[in-house]
């Protein structure tokens, strides 16, 4: 009997636990540690803070789904990992032992390394449910106080997509609520140019995008970095190719909402051998830990290497369909470990995006994700606001469900022609 023991049941956790569940005898065991009872979805929280979403449309209580699935349920969250003596320190001081830990705890979200980020100081989120919930607040009041807003991501972001995102949803808010002509909007962002996203782009993403921004009058800066925020004012640095400085300047703002960099959470950072110096998990082509080869890396806390230099730091971004590609190798990977046996999977790592603009968007398919690409497509349209929507319907139904993947998700990719592993080898459960 092995004891297989999920750290974090977000987007990646949730799926792995059922997924093993799945490949996995029932005279083995399986158990999620996690912050909180409650799953919620994240894609969904740039909705929440328009108030297109209520919090509880996008959350699933996990308590009851992981009971009737068999798998053991830890909501104290983890104080500390002891990959040494292969234990878990819970939240409460209980500690549980594993055979195997696969590590799926998402980023911890560094405002603290720019004074005045974050709810906290100046500046909204849309990382966390809450943090969107703060954001829907501020957004009433800039309704009731119209001026400049300014939204993007900072030095050091991973997670382009959803700043895009934003600023076009806030965008179709204002005009809905017929404001939009009091509210002048700037993007602002490390990326070297717009639409780089943390790919080096993907098909055309740097015209569509810039050709959107011009259309709904958001004014742009690229390569630029927030030095400090204080009340109402944002402390900036535009930098050449060379990363020397070509202007400082400050921007005033009623609003803004500005993704941070993403480190590894606590309870993981900082263990020699097991994390790099930003707390991300180190990982192999199987997504093993070479120091802890018991230990699994899924999702945003694993290490990727930036694609590329750039005069300011830009992180890869760890997508949706990333992340299910890494569960099904981690998956497949561990009941070889079990059966006593190499592993064999290895995840594709294709990013595979739906940006959502509030009335349209941008889809695209990067295959692999570091070019040069076999797939490199993007395109637009008002269907890629309504896939996103069946996107958040469909996911939250596996969660409620505890389906780790459906029939319908096969045909699709299929379809698609997107493979989630590399063909290493044809998998059997031995
Ligand atoms: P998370 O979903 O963040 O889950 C981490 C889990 O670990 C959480 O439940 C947390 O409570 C738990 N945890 C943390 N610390 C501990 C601890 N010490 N003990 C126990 N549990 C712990 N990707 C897409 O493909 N499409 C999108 O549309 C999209 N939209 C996004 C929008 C936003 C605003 C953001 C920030 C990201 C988006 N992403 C999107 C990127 C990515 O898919 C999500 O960030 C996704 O939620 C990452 O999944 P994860 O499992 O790695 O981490």
């Amino acid at each position: 009997m092995a004891h297989v023991v999920v750290l974090g049941a977000g987007l990646g956790g949730t799926i792995m636990a059922y997924e093993l569940r799945k490949e996995l005898g029932p005279e083995h065991r399986v158990s999620v540690i996690n912050k909180g009872a409650t799953y919620s979805f994240v894609p969904s929280n740039p909705w929440i803070a328009v108030g297109w979403r209520e919090k509880k449309q996008i959350e699933v209580e996990l308590a009851p789904v992981m009971a009737s699935h068999n798998i053991g349920f830890y909501p104290q969250g983890a104080a500390r990992l002891l990959p040494a003596e292969r234990k878990v320190e819970l939240g409460d001081g209980e500690m549980l032992s594993y055979d195997y830990l696969v590590v799926a705890t998402g980023p911890d979200l560094a405002f603290d390394e720019i004074e005045g980020l974050g709810p906290a100081g100046y500046t909204q989120s849309i990382c966390h449910v809450d943090h969107a919930l703060d954001a829907k607040a501020a957004f009433e009041q800039l309704k009731a106080a119209p001026g400049p807003v300014v939204i993007g991501a900072v030095q050091g972001a991973s997670c382009y997509g959803p700043a895009y995102e934003f600023a076009f949803i806030l965008e179709k808010a204002l005009r809905d609520a017929k404001m939009r002509d009091k509210v002048p909007m700037t993007f602002i962002t490390p990326e070297p140019y717009i639409g780089h996203l943390g790919l080096d782009g993907v098909g055309d993403t740097k015209g569509l995008l810039e050709s959107k921004l011009r259309e709904r009058h958001i004014k742009w800066m690229t390569n630029t970095r927030v030095d400090k925020v204080e009340a109402g004012k944002l402390f900036v640095t535009e930098v050449n190719e060379d990363a020397s400085v070509k202007q400082s300047l400050e921007l005033p703002f009623v609003y803004s909402m500005l993704l941070p960099a993403f480190r590894g959470v606590a309870a993981v950072r900082g263990i020699e051998g097991l994390t790099n110096p930003r707390g991300f998990v180190i990982i192999d082509k199987f997504q093993r830990n070479p120091t802890y080869p018991e230990v699994y890396g899924i999702g945003v806390c694993v290490a990727i290497p930036p694609m590329g230099k750039t005069p300011l730091a830009v992180g890869v971004p760890k997508t949706g369909f990333m992340i299910e590609s890494m569960v099904t190798a981690t998956t497949r990977n561990i009941v070889l470990a079990i059966a006593g046996e190499a592993p064999r999977a290895q995840a594709t790592w294709n990013a595979v995006c739906l940006a959502d603009f509030g009335d349209s968007g941008v889809a695209f398919i990067a295959q692999p994700q570091i070019p040069p690409r076999n797939v490199n497509w993007s395109a637009s349209g008002a269907w890629v606001h309504t896939a996103k929507i069946g996107f958040e319907k469909y996911f939250l139904h596996k969660i409620r469900t505890g389906q780790p993947e459906t029939f319908y998700e096969k045909f699709a990719l299929k379809l698609l022609g997107i493979d989630k592993l590399k063909a290493v080898e044809e998998f059997k459960v031995p």
